[in-house]
């Protein structure tokens, strides 16, 4: 099962990625950890992005398809992955495209989760809180949410042209909404 996650940040889509991998039994590949972990790994892609991340940029696409591409081949992919964070814009919505088709592993589901503006700016507030990430400050979470409507909503119709896109509403409780994206994986599975 391939299944790529699209939301805004802060629409729950990691803690939902977190349980769903624990159901499909396939890992949960999340572009913004892996560039985390190579920020906190003091690694050269880590100190390159370390500041286009603080700020709330995307970090170039050639850069994260590379980081992609490299995960995508390791042997716990091979049966199926939850990706999460990528594609952010419709070049990587069509570059992955080309990439799993070179390998023969076509996305099987898009699955969106929606969430208004303002329910996302108080979740994150709180994240901040509990997390201390350099990106949840309230005024790049602004920016942040700009780039998701100009750059990364246009990636839901390419999935909707595709005929495999499911949506589910993501206000409610964890529990809630796991349920609600059960519902829309089963129902598109059967
Ligand atoms: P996330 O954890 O998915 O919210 O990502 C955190 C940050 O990592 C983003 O604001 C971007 O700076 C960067 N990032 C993660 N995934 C991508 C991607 N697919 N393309 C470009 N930048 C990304």
């Amino acid at each position: 099962m391939r299944i790529v996650l699209l939301g805004p940040p802060g629409s729950g889509k990691g803690t939902q990625a977190k349980l769903l991998t624990g159901e499909l039994n396939v890992p949960h590949i999340s572009t913004g950890e892996l560039l985390r972990a190579a920020v906190a790994a003091g690694t050269e892609i880590g100190m390159q992005v370390k500041e286009i991340m603080a700020s709330g940029q995307l970090v170039s696409d050639e850069l994260i398809l590379g980081m992609l591409e490299e995960r995508l081949n390791q042997a716990d992919a091979q049966a199926g992955f939850l990706l999460d964070g990528y594609p952010r814009n419709l070049a990587q919505a069509k570059a992955l495209d080309s990439l799993l088709e070179r390998l023969q592993i076509p996305v099987d589901e898009a699955l969106e989760i929606a969430v208004d503006n303002e329910q996302i700016i108080q979740r994150i507030a709180k994240r901040a809180e509990l997390e201390g990430r350099s990106d949840d400050t309230e005024e790049v979470i602004r920016r942040r949410l700009e780039i998701y409507t100009e750059q990364t909503a246009p990636v839901s119709d390419h999935y909707q042209q595709q005929g495999i896109l499911s949506q589910v509403y993501g206000v409610g409780t964890v529990e809630e909404v796991f349920e609600r994206i059960k519902g829309v994986l089963t129902l598109a599975a059967s």
